[in-house]
């Protein structure tokens, strides 16, 4: 019997990209997809920004966070490297 396949999107977590605590799932569920958002980690008291999107490709959920706004900005999906484009930049499809 296979239970919890469809939570897995529960797995998704919020780390502190600084010092690496879990911040868990604690509110990244309200925030908005595709905006990058700017959090301060409780533990190291670091400001990191934050984004969550969907890939349109795979579907798969992502959370990136990162101290660099600009990385945030140029997110790939983590399960299959796709890029979503971003606004008034050109990017090349990855050859898989
Ligand atoms: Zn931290
Ligand atoms: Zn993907």
């Amino acid at each position: 019997m296979i239970v919890g396949l469809e939570t897995m999107s529960d797995c998704i977590s919020i780390v502190c990209p600084s010092c690496g605590a879990d911040h868990g799932d604690d509110g990244w569920e309200v925030l908005q997809e595709n905006e990058v958002h700017q959090m301060k980690c409780e533990v190291c008291r670091a400001e990191f920004f934050v984004s969550i999107f969907e890939c349109e490709r795979c579907v798969a959920d992502n959370v990136i966070s990162s101290l660099s706004e600009h990385e945030v900005k140029n997110r790939t999906c983590r399960a299959c490297g796709h890029r979503p484009e971003t606004e008034g930049e050109d990017y090349e499809e990855p050859c898989l």
